[in-house]
């Protein structure tokens, strides 16, 4: 391996890393991919290498690896037995929140640091271990230059209209306002475009990233103009273990008549809802799609409805549509997810080919389609890489 570039993406209980050489050019070449997880509970590393075969499988107690830090070295441990000899250039990490003025990567200085610290109220369960895996770079590493991409830069784009909330406008300048996420699975879906489907990068696109978090982005000239999630990831589709959108009359009505604390109502929110609440049995969409019972076929409805309903919206900020575009675990991996979808969708001008869409082929629509649907697969690990590449300028 020549140079390296290590990307982080820290959790609240995992920390998954993946390493790409920098070849000539600066093209990027994934050598490596896994993650840390259980921390605080049962920690594990499990890694591949770049052709996929298994690198390692870990397992220690509870104290050896109990946070980020550790972590941290246990993967230091392994690349170092893995490509000894090679250095690392520099470490790109995703970060949840830019807060209202960040609309690009951010090289990691002290101050920096002090700016990213004030988001931390805007994303609690998030941000603060997106800084712990920051710092502890720092501290085993010092010399090496760490990059900041944003889930939340790419969405910067939209217009004040957009970001709005109908509060009392002070509460838009104190920081309430839509930022959207997922930032960086749009911005590489829209890199993407004009390789896999020029017909339609510059066009009005409407992108569904459906994975355990799940949202939708409307697209113009590959630029964001309106997505589903809001102040929180917890707008907008339904999710795993997210109920998405909801009257805040709902939370009003849990906090003052049902005598919920607001750390109960945070935990239903973030834990609770979703497919899994809604089903009762799980919240992966495959575990639902076998199930027979009627809650699962339920929740799925339900999750397709809600897709529906936010697809004309979008829809109608962008003017009409010229193609959807489906990615992440179930929108990249579900036949029956994108066919239900597109079914409801036939009267955007959606005609969905079967037979595509069983293979996942990347065009899923018919030749005729009016409206044309893709699959697209995401790559959240490459666009931090290729963002950290170009800041540090290899
Ligand atoms: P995240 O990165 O947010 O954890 P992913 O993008 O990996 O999530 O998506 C996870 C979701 O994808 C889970 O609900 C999982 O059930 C679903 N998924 C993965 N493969 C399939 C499949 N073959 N069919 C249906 N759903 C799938």
């Amino acid at each position: 391996m020549g140079q390296g570039i290590l990307v982080l993406n820290a959790g609240s209980s995992s920390l998954k890393f993946s390493v790409f050489e920098v070849g000539a050019g600066g093209a990027l070449q994934a050598m490596a991919v896994g993650q840390v997880e259980g921390l605080g509970t049962a920690p594990r590393l499990k890694a591949k290498g770049a052709d996929g075969g298994v690198i390692a499988d870990q397992s220690w107690t509870t104290s050896d690896v109990a946070n980020h830090g550790q972590a941290l070295q246990e993967i230091a441990t392994l690349l170092r037995s893995r490509f000894s000899g090679q250095e690392l250039a520099g470490v790109g990490h995703r970060v949840v929140h830019g807060g209202p003025n960040y609309s690009a990567p951010l090289l990691i200085t002290p101050e920096a640091m002090d700016t990213l610290e004030t988001f931390v109220p805007l994303a609690p369960l998030h941000q603060p271990h997106n800084l712990a895996a920051i710092r502890a770079v720092q501290e085993a590493r010092p010399e090496l230059p760490q990059v900041a991409c944003f889930d939340t830069a790419f969405h910067r784009t939209q217009d004040e209209v957009a970001q709005l909330y109908g509060l009392p406008y002070e509460y838009f300048e104190r920081g309430i306002r839509r930022y959207g996420f997922h930032g960086l699975s749009y911005e590489y879906i829209a890199a993407t475009l004009p390789e896999v489907a020029p017909e339609i990068a510059a066009g009005r696109v409407v992108v569904a990233h459906l994975g355990s978090g799940a949202s939708m982005c409307a697209m113009h000239h590959g630029r964001s103009v309106g997505s589903s999630m809001g102040f929180t990831a917890l707008d907008g589709l339904l999710m795993g273990t997210r109920p998405g959108n909801l009257d805040p009359g709902i939370i009003l009505y849990l906090l003052q008549q049902e005598g919920m604390s607001a750390r109960d109502v945070e935990n239903m929110l973030y834990k609770r809802s979703g497919l899994l609440g809604l089903s009762g049995i799980g919240n992966d969409m495959r575990v639902l799609q076998e199930s027979d019972a009627p809650r699962a076929r339920l929740a799925i409805d339900h999750f397709v409805y809600r897709i529906s309903r936010e697809l004309g919206g979008l829809a109608a900020v962008l003017g009409g549509i010229d193609a959807f575009v489906f990615t992440a675990g179930i929108g990249e991996n579900s036949a029956h997810i994108r066919r239900l979808v597109c079914e409801q969708a036939k009267w955007l001008g959606i005609d969905l080919d079967a037979a595509a869409n069983e293979q996942a082929g990347q065009r899923i629509s018919s030749v005729g389609s009016k409206v044309s649907a893709w699959v697209v697969p995401t790559n959240e690990e490459l666009m931090i890489a290729r963002h950290t590449c170009k800041l540090l300028g290899l």
